[in-house]
């Protein structure tokens, strides 16, 4: 049998990984800034990581929802804990746009509205109201097509109020930080007017941290850079590490009922598991301060190049240059043994590696950057 073909791919396959390394059959060392798209967060294989998920799989590694999972209850405090939204509720599932599918079928219960205001440059996933709302048609099949959703400019509090004053509008969805759109963020004072006319107007707002939560922006969540209070929040990536898991949090004033949501694989013993060991050492080891004081680092170095733009937060950042970066992004993996990332803006090098990356790591990458230039 064949695969299916739609991934267009580097001649490069990893066997084992180690922190921010990954080796391919041969024992050659790649250094990852690429975070396998910003999901590895406190570094390939990390021992306690590699441990807690062992002895629960030698435990119990799934039951279905019918039953009491503990794991649960104890991941939903330590989420609490560590973002300070203690009053939020947890409900669990596998990925990201899963999440986001369920924060806006949410929205959409709770307010009884069904159109959707997202952002120009959006990506929220790939499944049915989540691909909707991500702005590239060429990714949205017919069927996808008939969610309503307008498409607005980061920025344009006016035009965002012009919309929700039809009364029509469930929910406005945003990534605080634009990951596959290239790491443009919004204005403080665009976020805060947006999380005003929201609660004026009776709309759910969503904060999409599938990318940018879970400590990769220097908060918890790349939205608390601002004092606001979305309806929803998402996320998935970086919160298992590699393993597939994702979640959503909901405001207190939204309240649940038995069937409204539900998965077969979410909030599984291993999933759980999982994330509490992310958890654990993301505060055992100040990952969120250190991609604070990564950024610093990064951009005083990234400075020096000559026609670059700094783009980003925390650990999602990007240089933009005036020139398509795929062929750099290629001589980079080739010749100087590094992954980065892409995004739809051609000229956007994205770097998104683990929280555990070390100033060495960017002296190495900025040295092989300005030898290619
Ligand atoms: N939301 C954002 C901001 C993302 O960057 C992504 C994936 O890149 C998704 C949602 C979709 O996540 P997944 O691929 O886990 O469905």
């Amino acid at each position: 049998m064949k695969l299916f073909d739609v991934y267009p791919l580097y001649e490069v396959c990893p066997v084992r990984a180690k922190d921010v390394y990954v080796y391919d059959e041969a024992g050659t060392e790649y250094l990852d800034l690429y975070g396998g798209h910003a999901v590895i967060s406190v570094g390939h294989s990390h021992p306690h990581y590699v441990k807690q998920l062992e002895k629960q799989l030698n435990k119990i590694a799934f039951y279905s929802n019918a039953v009491l999972n503990p794991l649960q209850q104890k991941l939903a405090e330590e989420i609490g804990e560590q973002s300070c939204l203690h009053n939020y509720q947890l409900f669990l599932c596998s990925s990201g746009a899963e999440a986001n599918e369920n924060a806006l079928k949410l929205a959409s219960f709770h307010t009884g509205k069904k159109r959707i205001i997202a952002f120009k440059n959006s990506f929220h996933g790939r499944t049915s109201a989540a691909v909707a709302v991500t702005d590239n048609q060429k990714i949205n099949a017919p069927l996808n097509q008939q969610q309503e959703v307008t498409f607005i400019h980061f920025n344009d509090l006016e035009g965002l109020e012009n919309e929700l004053k039809e009364e029509d509008v469930c929910a406005v969805i945003f990534e605080s930080i634009q990951g596959v759109g290239g790491l443009d963020i919004p204005d403080d004072e665009f976020v805060i007017g947006m999380n005003t006319l929201c609660h004026k107007y009776n709309t759910c707002l969503i904060a999409d941290e599938v990318q940018s939560g879970f400590s990769r922006s220097g908060k918890f969540f790349a939205f608390q850079h601002n004092n606001i209070q979305p309806h929803v929040i998402t996320m998935a990536k970086g919160m298992g590490n590699g393993f597939p898991i994702g979640g959503i949090l909901v405001h207190p004033d939204l309240k649940p009922k038995h069937g409204m949501l539900g998965t077969t694989f979410g909030g599984n013993h291993l999933a759980c598991t999982a994330s509490l060991a992310v958890l654990e050492i993301i505060k055992k080891n100040k990952l969120q301060q250190h991609a604070e004081s990564m950024d610093t680092y990064f951009r005083a170095k990234a400075e020096k190049i000559s026609g670059a733009k700094i783009k980003g937060r925390g650990l999602m950042l990007g240089l933009e240059f005036n020139f398509e970066v795929g062929p750099l992004r290629k001589r980079l993996i080739y010749e100087k043994n590094i992954f980065t990332g892409g995004s739809s803006k051609k000229n956007v090098l994205r770097i998104l590696p683990p929280l555990t990356v070390q100033k060495k790591h960017f002296d190495r990458f900025f040295d092989a950057l300005e030898d290619l230039l």
